[in-house]
């Protein structure tokens, strides 16, 4: 604006030669610089001083009418100052332009035709009615066109900034997202390696905890073996689910051939060493005639924290305590049914066990992980969990989980 504003005053100075207007143009040119840069230096935090601005282009507009005595080109300086205005993407900037040029106009007009010959308006002898209503029509589509662009800038640049904003703000985030993927792989891969490590000296605490027991003839000591192998059990238990949760958490989704009845079998013959394992009558009926494609490491996982519950959370007074495991394995999915006789659980804490670190009751003898591990597993593995359950009856928890056999072939 400083350049179209040097250019106006320097127009000025350049016409002054035409009918020796040098007094005109230095000091109404000065003073409308002046009016634009006071009112810019006083304003500067607002956007007011364009209003000055707006003006003082409809003033230069005046007085190169002036200093060229009415010649017609002149009047289209303030097409141009409409035009500039439009940088400031506010049609509201038209007005103070519009009320100098209908005052400048209507004044300069009349005076110049009531024959006061110090004033110029126009060369024409006699300006017709028809003549003067095109102009200010022509002025009135010039002023409405720099406006609407005005407001359509502004309008497009808002959106464009919004825009920019959202794409830097979504950058953001998404670079918010692989820092915070980092950092979970990290601590899962820590919380991994030291589960695993403290596994190596329980182990060897189990053995000269069994060794001793043999050894000893001593009731007490016995005694004291015994609650000692049974916290290093818990213990292991708990960095057991640990290590589930962590390889659940740290590890790809894989697609491989699942034998159900394997997977089964190996479960079952690994719990039959819990102690609790005898006094229940587990049975398994697997129908699996096609090929089925999954991620055998969570199936395990999942079943083997299923199948361990319904054993653990047995009710004493059920007589005989069983666990039925039923599969039916189709092209689309696999549908596993675990149902116990055991103590059941309220209605109230269905949705609850399966967040984390969840137990019913102090009583319940894991660490609160099993559950929440299924449910994660599941979910990785597309599938879905229902339970159903009331307390003094057993639980019934239904799985199923999609067949990625065809998606495997593709
Ligand atoms: P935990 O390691 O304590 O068994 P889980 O996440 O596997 O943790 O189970 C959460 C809670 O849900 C358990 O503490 C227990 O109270 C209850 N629960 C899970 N399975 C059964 C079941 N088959 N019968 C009765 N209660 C169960």
């Amino acid at each position: 604006m400083n350049y179209f504003l040097g250019t106006f005053f320097g127009v000025g100075l350049i016409i002054a030669p035409f009918y020796g207007t040098w007094v005109v143009a230095i000091s109404i040119g000065g003073l409308s610089l002046l009016a634009y840069y006071t009112a810019r230096y006083i304003l500067y935090e607002s956007d007011l001083y364009q209003y000055v601005l707006s003006a003082v282009l409809g003033v230069f507009m005046a007085q190169f009418i002036y200093q060229m005595h009415g010649l017609f080109e002149m009047h289209f300086v303030a097409f141009i100052a409409s035009a500039i205005l439009i940088t400031y993407q506010n049609w509201k900037l038209q007005i103070p332009l519009l009320i100098v040029v209908a005052i400048h106009h209507a004044l300069f007009g009349y005076l110049q035709f009531v024959g006061f010959d110090k004033v110029y308006f126009t060369r024409l002898e006699y300006m017709d009615i028809q003549t003067f209503v095109i102009h200010v029509l022509l002025a009135a589509v010039i002023f409405f066109i720099c406006g609407l662009w005005a407001y359509q800038f502004k309008k497009y640049s808002e959106g464009h900034i919004q825009h920019s904003y959202e794409v830097a703000r979504l950058q953001e985030i998404e670079a918010q997202k692989e820092t915070l993927f980092k950092a979970n792989m990290e601590l899962d891969k820590f919380v991994y390696s030291v589960s695993h490590d403290l596994r190596a000296p329980l182990t060897s605490m189990g053995g000269i905890i069994e060794l001793t027991m043999r050894r000893s003839q001593d009731e007490m000591v016995i005694k004291h073996m015994e609650m000692l192998q049974k916290s290093a059990k818990k213990l292991d238990g708990f960095i057991l689910d640990i290590l589930d949760y962590s390889r659940n958490a740290r590890t790809e989704i894989k697609k491989e051939s699942i034998d159900f009845k394997e997977v089964v079998d190996e479960i079952v013959s690994n719990l039959k060493y819990m102690s609790i394992t005898k006094e229940v009558d587990i049975k398994v009926n697997i129908k699996q005639v096609v090929n089925f494609t999954s991620d055998p490491t969570r199936l395990s996982i999942v079943l083997n924290n299923l199948i361990s519950n319904a054993i653990r959370y047995q009710d004493k007074e059920a007589c005989p305590p069983f666990v039925h495991i039923d599969i039916v394995c189709s092209a689309e999915e696999a549908q596993i049914k675990v149902t116990d006789n055991g103590i059941g659980i309220s209605n109230e804490y269905h949705d609850k066990i399966f967040d984390m670190f969840y137990r019913v009751s102090s009583g319940s003898v894991g660490s609160g992980l099993g559950l929440y591990i299924v449910k994660e597993a599941i979910d990785k593995m597309d599938g879905q969990l229902t339970v159903e359950s009331a307390v003094g009856k057993g639980s019934s928890f239904f799985i199923s989980i999609p067949n990625k056999f065809k998606t495997n072939q593709n």
